[in-house]
């Protein structure tokens, strides 16, 4: 459900929605992952769960052939049993691990330029990092208002149409919602 909307300069749609990322038509989600894309909690397992095994086995062939995850350049699979084409596998900062603000903004910006990359017009993303990885959510929700429009000035040409920011706790809603109202 779309509670907040905007049309950004550069002309792509930014939403705010509350519900589980796991249902949403788009051309991607992306996950909360951790560098070895052990899917174990939080939306995670909900993305494994929802997509079921391929999701697993598909991360942990990335991590055989590419080694652990970065912050800046997010892993992908298939959607499994999902309704999206790709789950972009993003890393985010443990809050405590040290310039945790850069981090966060090159998970974002690397799930945008991945999503950019495979010619995708739609993703969606959680709340990276403000779950298990205590990152504070005020924080976290300003950077991404901040972080998604400067990739759009940074990259006009790319595919993405559609952005959603899908909070499924009504906490973390009201804190990106209230980011969102003082960004735009
Ligand atoms: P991290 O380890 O990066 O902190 P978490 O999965 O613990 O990631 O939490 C990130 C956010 O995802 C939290 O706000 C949590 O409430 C939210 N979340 C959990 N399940 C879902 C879901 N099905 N859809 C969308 N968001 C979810």
């Amino acid at each position: 459900k779309t509670i907040l909307q905007q049309k950004l300069p550069s002309g792509q749609t930014l939403e705010i929605c509350q519900g589980d990322l796991t249902a949403m038509k788009v051309d991607a989600i992306v996950n909360a992952a951790n560098a070895h894309l052990a899917h174990g909690g939080g939306v995670a397992a909900a993305i494994s769960r929802a997509g079921g095994p391929a999701i697993q086995q598909e991360s942990s062939a990335w991590v055989r052939s590419h080694g652990p995850v970065s912050h800046a350049k997010p892993a992908y699979t298939s959607g499994g049993n999902m309704p999206c084409k790709y789950v972009i596998h993003a890393v985010g900062p443990v809050w405590g691990s040290g310039q945790e603000e850069e981090k966060l903004a090159a998970a974002i910006l690397g799930s945008l330029a991945l999503a950019d990359e495979l010619k995708l017009a739609s993703i969606a993303f959680p709340a990276i990092s403000t779950g298990i990885f205590g990152f504070p959510k005020e924080l976290a929700a300003s950077i991404f208002m901040q972080t998604i429009p400067e990739y759009f000035e940074d990259q006009p040409h790319g595919t993405l149409r559609q952005v959603m920011l899908v909070l499924y706790d009504t906490p973390t809603l009201t804190t990106f919602c209230q980011a969102f109202k003082e960004e735009f």
